[in-house]
Order: C-alpha cells, then sequence, then structure tokens
C-alpha cells in the first residue's frame, strides 16, 4: 500500500541535549518512543515516513533541518511532525505552526486530544521577535516550504500529563495520526492492539495493572493468562486510555455565599453543583467544601499542578489583570505569560497562576547582544536548563531581541 503521503517525524532534542525533564521522564526519550511508534503505524497505513533519529543521537539544528529537507525535498506537500514535550508549570498539549501555513491540521489534532479526555492548550503560530516575518522555531523558519508543526505533547513537569504520557503515550499519537489522516485524506484503522507493555524486572500483575487503572483479573482475562507468572520482556495487552480528567474544584463555602453565588461564580448550574455534592437542601455552612464541576474551558491551570513556585488564584467578579497582579505583587505580562493568556479577557472562576512572593518571578529577558544563556543564568541566579526548559529551546543559539522567559530568584 502506498498512498504518497510523505512525513518527516522529528524526534525532538536527543544524544548531548535532553530537552526538558520532570517527574522522572526525560524529553528525548519519550519523544523518540513517540517518534518511533508515530513512524510504525504511518508506515501501517501506507504512508512514506522518514525519522530525523532513530537512537539518542545529537543533531544540530542544521543537521536537523538537512534530514528533513533530505528526506522528500522542498516541498509543501511534505508534512514534517515534530515532537516534544513542554514544561512550565502548565497542564495539556499544545500544537505550533508555521507562519506559512494555516492552522487546520493543528487544530484537528486537539481537537482529537480533546475529545478523549486530554487536556488542550491551543494551536498558535510564533514570531521572532528581531523580525516578525519570521518564524520563531528553526523547525518552521528553516525547512522551506514543507508544512511542520511541532506537537507539545504536555507539561513534564506535571504530574497528570507526564503520568499519560509515560502510560499512555501511543494513544495520545493515535488521535495525532488520526488528524493527519483526515487531514490528508488517508483512510485511517486503529491498531490492532491500541496498547501494549513490556514487562520489567520487578513487574508483577497487580504493579501492572495500577499503573493501568485496571485489576490483575482483566490483564490476565484480556491476555488469556492462566496463572500469574510474568516474564521479563513479555509483551502484555492493556486496558486502552480511559481515563476521566477531573476538572473539578473544591470551594470552601465563605460568609453569605449561596448556592445560586456560587454557581454563578464558576458559571455553572446550581444543579450540577447540588448533584455533584449529593445536597438535599440549598442551606450552605461555613467551611463546608463544595466540589464544583466547572467546565475544562474555565480551567486554565488545574489547582493540583501547583507547584512550589506558583500560587493559584480564582478570578473573581470585578477583577482584572491588572488588579490581580497589583494585589499579588507582580506584573500583567508575567500573569499572561504564566497562564498562556492571548488576550486580556477573564471569566469569573477561572484558575490563575501566580508567581509566589516575589521570591521567584518568572520575567521576560530580552537578549541583548553579548548575552549567553550562561550570562543570562548568572543575571538572574538560576540555570541554563530551567531557561531552556521554559522556552522550550532546542539550542544554545540565541538571537539579539528574542524574548525569554526567565525565572529571577532573588532569595
Ligand atoms: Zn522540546
Amino acid at each position: 500500500m502506498n498512498n504518497n503521503v510523505k512525513v518527516v517525524i522529528d524526534a525532538g532534542h536527543g544524544g548531548n541535549d535532553p530537552g526538558t525533564s520532570g517527574n522522572g521522564l526525560k524529553e528525548k526519550d519519550y519523544t523518540l518512543l513517540i517518534s518511533q511508534y508515530m513512524a510504525e503505524r504511518l508506515k501501517d497505513l501506507g504512508y512514506n515516513v522518514y525519522l530525523t533519529r532513530e537512537e539518542d543521537i545529537s543533531l544540530t539544528p542544521n543537521e536537523r533541518v538537512n534530514r528533513i529537507i533530505n528526506a522528500f525535498g522542498n516541498n509543501s506537500d511534505v508534512l514534517v511532525i515534530s515532537n516534544h514535550l513542554n514544561a512550565g508549570g502548565a497542564e495539556g498539549a499544545e500544537v505550533i505552526y508555521a507562519l506559512r501555513n494555516t492552522d487546520e491540521l493543528s487544530n484537528k489534532i486537539l481537537n482529537n486530544l480533546k475529545e478523549i479526555g486530554n487536556p488542550v492548550r491551543k494551536a498558535y503560530q510564533r514570531r521572532l521577535p528581531s523580525n516578525p516575518s519570521k518564524d520563531y522555531y528553526f523547525i518552521h523558519r528553516n525547512t522551506g516550504i514543507t508544512e511542520p508543526i511541532i506537537i507539545e505533547y504536555g507539561f513534564l513537569d506535571n504530574v497528570k500529563d507526564s503520568k499519560r504520557i509515560r502510560d499512555n503515550y501511543q494513544r495520545l499519537v493515535e488521535e495525532v495520526i488520526k488528524a493527519i489522516s483526515e487531514y490528508k485524506n488517508v483512510p485511517y484503522s486503529a491498531p490492532s492492539i491500541s496498547n501494549t507493555y513490556r514487562v520489567k524486572n520487578g513487574d508483577t500483575l497487580w504493579s501492572i495493572a495500577k499503573k493501568f487503572n485496571t485489576t490483575p483479573l482483566e490483564l490476565k482475562k484480556i491476555n488469556n493468562l492462566n496463572n500469574n507468572l510474568l516474564y521479563i520482556n513479555q509483551i502484555l495487552k492493556v486496558p486502552d486510555f480511559i481515563e476521566t480528567i477531573d476538572t473539578n474544584i473544591n470551594y470552601v463555602v465563605k460568609n453569605n455565599d449561596t448556592l445560586y453565588s456560587i454557581s454563578k461564580m464558576f458559571n455553572v448550574t446550581v444543579d450540577s453543583i447540588k448533584s455533584n455534592n449529593n445536597l438535599t437542601t440549598d442551606i450552605l455552612s461555613v467551611g463546608q467544601i463544595l466540589n464544583i464541576p466547572v467546565g475544562e474551558s474555565n480551567v486554565l491551570v488545574k489547582e493540583d499542578t501547583k507547584s512550589d513556585t506558583t500560587n493559584s488564584y480564582i478570578v473573581k467578579n470585578g477583577d482584572t489583570l491588572y488588579s490581580i497582579a497589583k494585589e499579588n505583587n507582580t506584573t500583567v505580562n508575567t500573569i499572561k505569560e504564566l497562564n498562556n493568556l492571548i488576550d486580556d479577557v477573564l471569566k469569573i472562576g477561572m484558575i490563575l497562576l501566580l508567581p509566589t512572593n516575589n521570591i521567584e518571578e518568572i520575567i521576560t529577558h530580552t537578549v541583548v547582544s553579548g548575552d549567553s544563556l550562561w550570562s543570562i543564568s548568572k543575571t538572574y541566579n538560576t540555570t541554563i536548563d530551567l531557561i531552556k526548559s521554559l522556552n522550550n529551546l532546542t539550542t544554545d543559539l540565541l538571537n539579539v531581541g528574542q524574548e525569554l522567559k526567565v525565572k529571577r530568584n532573588t532569595k
């Protein structure tokens, strides 16, 4: 089978460039696993596939671009899927597309991921500050007329995202493949076994079942096992990715709160609060904890993603970015960047991440001539790795005028 659709799969980072990391996962390892799985599946579906790297090797941006262009030539029908993982304190997938392309494929991918309950952020383009007619990322800027997208599957420093990526990256990749297939008009069929797990030293049916949110009995059933013995490297079928993403937040009832006022605050119905909390009456008591079923759209960053460098804040009636910034001793831009806000519009009930008490603050540093990652890290008392991960940098090269998010430590 050959459908003539050409896809270059780029496993981000590699070798001496680990990318970002968090919760025990290294970006370069998982971009490779994701890319290899994607390549196998696309080949199965009849695509022409090229992988920029098949092992843990270092590639300079130039080498990477050369491999991409040389794979199928500099043609606009060549898709380039650059796989990455994010860091920086938020949750969810995002896709970045080139200035020369539309957001069609990017939005298809995010819609598919959203449909399986995976949190998503947005599809966007990013311009080079020193020359806004150009793309910010070299994978867009230097890849001719091909159609490149960067997929950030999630945040490794977020517990839920990192768990989804570790246990279920295949499921996420399937949604990307579905989107590509729809975009390129290629028939899609699901893999015969949607998920497998290779048994490691020390694994038991119990530990594996726990990892995949199932039971030892269920594992035995789907693998036709008649005893509990496992051997190392045994391939087990594991249940499909079904996860209920908890978008609820706990609200502590305050003086003068009513079900009605709380429902307005979070833009939900009184009935949904009552049913969610098994309330048989409308009477509330101060200090009572209510589980509020806020919709995904209101939740920019989940409260439990809170790290020790951020606080979360629930937007209340009358708040503006300016008032929140002032109250919390930070700036409107810091809040916007921390929360990936594209405009100044706030919704009541929205959860915002705020920097903590100015001890560590994320600020924007504009690169000037002579700056290096090292000199910037010294200036702000931070590390090169942190600057790179905050900005998704795949290289140490900086451009004058480039804007970097930097975590300033004033301790
Ligand atoms: Zn990356």
